[in-house]
């Protein structure tokens, strides 16, 4: 078996005017990511997700990429993650060269997955799980006015028993937010806080302390992705959990995460980290200091289906019986065709968990018929 071509697909989705979602940051129309599909000899098709701008990822494919893959077998898909920091020698520490990488990484393992009849979750030698825990990503803040407590009664009513709320808005907003989201969702809850780097540590300090009487699973990137003594000072200062990763890739990044267990639980995002391989290496690298993993996911379904596929491979080292730290994978709970549609069974959060695909490869099928509807180079 060997590669014959990589196609790089844009994919986008704009939200109407006045129905922005966001973070403290601020808001976005736009979802848009992009798909990376890799044609074989055998007539197999792997599907990855490059979690980045299609108009950035063509480009690094061609000049990084393209002669390397087509040709290649499968089954040699780790040698690519080292390839990416040796040839391109200097580049291998850009996120757009790890993104792109995560891509094909993903269709490669999708495609031995194929070839060996095996979900890629077997073939990573993890701990097998037939279903995960799903959390709802959900209360962002919203262009439009809207009342903060009904995408939580919504989540509750869908079946979820866990949540991450955005906060970042200041601590009296912080509080309110938290204390409505901890009612509704009942004492034995997880929930989780997302204050997308948009503080400094003295800040996020003060709001840990404010919430912390409520439980917070985990506080994530409370200050920027960049600022590691900023968390370390945040972590020094509070006893809430925090959680880092999204905007991180490659394992030497999440080195500097784990070490000195500067976050307590690492989120790489299986588009952008350098996909299954890289991902594999980094909770290897994160159980050597007792750092939890939970993937972030804000992708289409397949960087969705990838980030399943690994959630339910990685081990639960150390055993927290009697202890439960359920993995969870992120299951985004606003509106996103891009998850909803390119799948021909799309993945199904009711009651709190998802099915891992057992099928081949990623395990699902994907629609492409509602991938050339959301294309968006054309
Ligand atoms: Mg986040």
């Amino acid at each position: 078996m060997h590669v014959t071509d990589i196609e790089v697909i844009p994919i986008s989705h704009r939200l109407p005017e006045g129905e922005g979602l966001g973070d403290a940051r601020g808001f976005g129309h736009d979802r848009a990511t992009t798909l990376i599909r890799v044609d074989t000899d055998t007539g197999d098709v792997g599907w990855g997700e490059a979690f980045a701008p299609g108009s950035v990822i063509a480009p690094v494919v061609d000049e990084f990429f393209r002669d390397d893959v087509v040709g290649m077998d499968p089954f040699d898909v780790r040698r690519l993650a080292e390839a990416s920091y040796t040839d391109p020698y200097h580049f291998g520490g850009s996120v757009f060269v790890q993104s792109a990488l995560s891509g094909i990484d993903v269709a490669l393992w999708d495609l031995v997955g194929k070839a060996t009849g095996k979900p890629v979750h077997r073939l990573l030698g993890g701990t097998p799980r037939e279903t995960l825990t799903a959390y709802a990503s959900t209360m962002y803040f919203t262009e439009a006015d809207r009342d903060i407590a009904e995408p939580i009664r919504d989540a509750v009513d869908e079946g979820f028993s866990a949540a991450k709320i955005k906060i970042g808005n200041g601590t009296d907003s912080d509080v309110e937010r938290v204390r409505t989201a901890r009612q509704l969702l009942g004492d034995d809850a997880r929930l989780m806080v997302d204050i997308n780097g948009n503080y400094r540590p003295r800040q996020a300090i003060r709001t840990a302390k404010a919430i912390e009487e409520f439980d917070i699973t985990w506080m994530e990137e409370p200050v920027p992705p960049e600022n590691l003594s900023g968390y370390r000072e945040v972590k020094r200062g509070v006893d809430v959990p925090l959680a880092a990763g999204e905007a991180h890739y490659g394992r030497f990044e999440f080195k500097r995460l784990v070490d000195d267990r500067t976050v307590d639980v690492v989120q790489p995002n299986l588009g952008r980290c350098g996909g299954l391989s890289e991902a594999s290496r980094i909770a290897d690298l994160a159980s050597t200091e007792n750092v939890a993993v939970r993937p972030h996911i804000w992708n289409s379904a397949v960087g969705l289906a990838a980030a399943v596929q690994f959630a339910a491979s990685v081990s639960d080292y150390p055993h927290t019986r009697h202890v439960p730290d359920p993995m969870m994978v992120e299951f985004d709970r606003s509106e996103n065709p891009l998850r909803d549609e390119i799948l021909r069974t799309p993945f199904d959060p009711t009651g709190g968990e998802v099915d891992v695909p057992q099928a081949p490869g990623l395990g699902v099928e994907i629609d492409e018929d509602a991938v050339e509807r959301y294309r968006a180079d054309r």
